[in-house]
Parts: structure tokens; C-alpha cells; sequence
């Protein structure tokens, strides 16, 4: 009965950022180019505005593109940039649209760029890598050498060339599709609700605040020198530029870390479950969730640490799955009894009933794992391996990608987990 592994095909996307050693006169070409995306994205929302107040409706990209040709020999400047990433700016729009009248109430409508944005051109096609000589072919600006710090799988879907801190990256995307097996392993719950760190019901953790809070302190210096400047001043531009420095050395190094404990999860375990953060931020009822600065560059990393955990399990053939965290502070793990009152202190746990006692975040990602094991029984994506009982205990994975699907699955044959949970 538990014989049930059926090999997935998958669609395995992937996203690399690499450093570009570009010459002064590419940086000027990459400046440019950005600089005329920004203008046919202010220039076409300027239209689109008009448009939106007199009719009510939006302009989609089929009109839009065709007003190029047109801009191009107004604004001579346009022909300089590839058109591609003009035609892109204008899609992207169109999309930046549609999200705003698909969900007008939480989703801005879309806005005007301004000089101090970041600057950034994306290239849907034409993009070649030369990774033996580690440079890259860009329409329109040619070849351009890169540090090429890993090796690149898959086809190439689209370059985004971009500047940060000084300096220009491009970030390619690339398909490849692969065989996933899904997997037969334990599970485990992670408690991601405290701002200092990740507690894991294996007992494993994550401690990321004494490695940035010298820098949140830094960036809060920052801030405050940045504000004292007058705006439009050079000098503000200068403090701008180190506060975004600071910032992303704090980007690098949580991923880093973030990246090494997902794949420390991910290898030890065939489920993963977590809060669900959106249900957790209107739940906060026990105020954990500070709004600080240091608060905010901490909390900051867990949606992309779930993001890395779901696309990790993906291709391992595992589970990932965010189950509502209500309660999961005050449950005890051992009985079940639900009171405030059994959390002594912001780490002592102590059940009123039965008297069992645990860190307060190792009960509360006990109470996690079990959660999400029960929600993913009912779905019947997971089945009970035979074995062990208790944390020990192995689940057999029936349907990969429940949860947040990065990479899309699609069965090779369509049994037998799917025959499974038709009969159910
Ligand atoms: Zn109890």
C-alpha cells in the first residue's frame, strides 16, 4: 500500500544574480537604457491615467506597444535603448495594472519612477551566456564580462541588468525541467514567531540576531544622519547610498544564513511545516511581533525563508506547508490543554493540566508540526509510514507542492496518489 512513489516532471525555475565587470562606456549604455525605461514607463502611466479617469478602463499592452514606434521618433533619445526592455516596461505595466483592478483595495495603482529609483532594464530574449569565458551578450550593448560565481542550469528566459550600491548585476532566469521522487521521511515543526529566532521541534534553531543587530544599529545611525540632509543635496544622495550599502550587507547576510538552515530542514526532513506569517501579523495577540527597526530586518527574512523552503522541498519531493499559528503558544503539546496561562514567560512553558513542561518555542513548533501533519493527512497528500511513533515518526509523500507551488508540478502518470484522493 505504501508502494505509492510516482515520479513527478517538473518545472524547475531558477533565478541567478551575478556582478557585472562592465567598462565606463557600458555603464553609461546600462544607465541610458534604464533611464529611457523609465521614461516610457512615466509616459505610458501618464496616458493610462488620462485614459482611466475619462473612460474608467485601462490601456492593455497591444495599444500601449503600438504608441512606440511613434515616442521613438518624438523622443529620438528612445532608439539608443533596446527595444525589448521598452516592450517589457510597457508589459510590466499592463500587468502592474491588472493587479490593481483585480484587487483594488489592497493594490495600488501603479506609479510614476523617479530618478532616485533603482535603475533596471529587463531583456526578455536575445540573451547569450559565454560561461567558458565568463561574459554575457546583451541586445543592443554586446558582450559584457561577468563574475561568473556559479555554474548556470537550465535555458535562459530573461536578464534583468540593474544597479545597487554602485554597482551593475544582472539577475537571469532560467527553466530546466526535472524528475522529482517524492519523499519518505520525518517531519518537523518550525516556530518562526519570535524575533530573535527560528526554534525547530527537532530541537535545531536559527540565530540571526547577534550577526545583524550591529548593523541594525548602524542602519539606524544612518537613518538619522540621512534625515538631518536637505533634500535634493548631494550629501543626501551620499547618505542614501551608504544606508542602502548597510542594507544590503544585512540582505546578504540573513539570505546566507537563511539559505544554510533551510537546507539543513530540507535535508533532514520530508515535511516542513510553519506559520502561516499573514494569519500570524493579524493574530499577533501576544505582541511578539515587534514593529522596530531591529524587529523589521529579523522578521523580514520569513517570508523568504519559506519562500527557500517551499522551492528546496519542491525539488527534494517534499512538503511545505504554513498552517495557522492561533494558539500554538498556549497549547500544550503533550495534552492538548489550550490556556494563556501555561506560558509562564516569554520562554518557559508549563501545562496547567498535565504538568508537562518545554521551552515555550519548542512546544509551540511541536504544536506546529502536528498542525500541519493533520491538515496534510485530510488532504490526503501525505500518507503514515509504518515505524516509529511520536517526532521519530515517517510520512510518505504523496502529492508534492501542496503548498506555495515555485516550481509546478505535474504528474508523469496520473495515479496512484491522484486515484488515492479521487476515492477519498
Ligand atoms: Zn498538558
Amino acid at each position: 500500500m505504501l508502494k505509492l512513489k510516482t515520479n513527478l516532471q517538473m518545472l524547475i525555475r531558477k533565478a541567478y544574480r551575478f556582478r557585472l565587470r562592465e567598462r565606463p562606456s557600458q555603464a553609461r549604455d546600462y544607465a541610458r537604457a534604464a533611464g529611457c525605461v523609465r521614461f516610457v514607463w512615466n509616459h505610458a502611466l501618464a496616458l493610462q491615467r488620462r485614459y482611466y479617469r475619462r473612460f474608467d478602463k485601462h490601456l492593455g499592452y497591444v495599444r500601449l506597444s503600438s504608441r512606440l514606434p511613434g515616442w521613438k521618433r518624438r523622443y529620438a533619445f528612445l532608439k539608443d535603448a533596446p527595444s525589448q526592455a521598452l516592450q517589457q516596461t510597457l508589459k510590466d505595466l499592463d500587468l502592474a495594472w491588472q493587479r490593481f483592478f483585480k484587487e483594488p483595495g489592497r493594490v495600488g495603482q501603479p506609479k510614476f519612477k523617479g530618478r532616485t529609483g533603482q535603475a533596471a532594464f529587463r531583456l526578455p530574449q536575445g540573451v547569450k551566456l559565454d560561461a567558458g569565458n565568463q561574459r554575457l551578450f546583451l541586445p543592443k550593448t554586446g558582450w559584457v564580462r561577468l563574475r561568473l560565481s556559479r555554474p548556470v542550469d537550465g535555458v535562459i528566459k530573461n536578464a534583468t541588468v540593474s544597479r545597487e550600491g554602485g554597482h551593475w548585476f544582472v539577475t537571469l532566469q532560467t527553466e530546466y525541467e526535472a524528475v522529482i521522487t517524492p519523499r519518505t521521511g520525518t517531519a518537523v515543526g518550525v516556530d518562526l514567531g519570535t524575533v530573535t529566532a527560528a526554534t525547530a521541534s527537532d530541537g535545531s534553531l536559527l540565530h540571526l540576531e547577534a550577526r545583524l543587530s550591529r548593523y541594525a544599529r548602524r542602519m539606524r545611525r544612518q537613518q538619522r544622519c540621512l534625515s538631518r540632509k536637505q533634500k535634493g543635496s548631494n550629501r543626501r544622495l551620499h547618505a542614501k547610498a551608504r544606508l542602502a550599502r548597510t542594507h544590503a550587507r544585512v540582505v546578504a547576510i540573513r539570505s546566507d544564513a537563511l539559505h544554510k538552515y533551510s537546507r539543513e530542514l530540507v535535508d533532514e526532513h520530508a515535511i516542513i511545516c510553519l506559520e502561516d506569517l499573514k494569519v500570524a501579523a493579524m493574530t499577533a495577540a501576544d505582541g511578539r511581533h515587534k514593529a522596530t527597526l531591529n524587529g523589521r530586518i529579523l522578521n523580514a527574512g520569513w517570508a523568504e525563508m519559506r519562500r527557500q523552503l517551499s522551492y528546496k522541498a519542491d525539488r527534494a519531493g517534499g512538503l511545505v506547508i504554513a498552517v495557522n499559528p492561533a494558539y500554538t503558544s498556549q497549547s500544550c503539546s503533550a495534552c492538548g490543554y489550550v490556556d494563556a496561562k501555561n506560558r509562564r514567560s516569554q520562554a518557559e512553558f508549563k501545562c496547567l493540566a498535565c504538568g508537562h513542561t518545554a521551552h515555550a518555542d519548542h512546544n509551540a513548533a511541536v504544536n506546529i508540526r502536528e498542525r500541519g501533519i493533520q491538515e496534510l493527512l485530510r488532504a490526503r497528500t501525505l500518507a503514515v509510514a509504518p515505524g516509529d511513533t511520536g517526532a521519530g515518526r515517517q510520512y510518505q509523500v504523496l502529492r508534492p507542492s501542496h503548498v506555495e507551488v515555485v516550481a509546478v508540478g505535474r504528474p508523469m502518470k496520473r495515479e496512484p496518489a491522484d486515484r488515492l484522493a479521487q476515492a477519498a
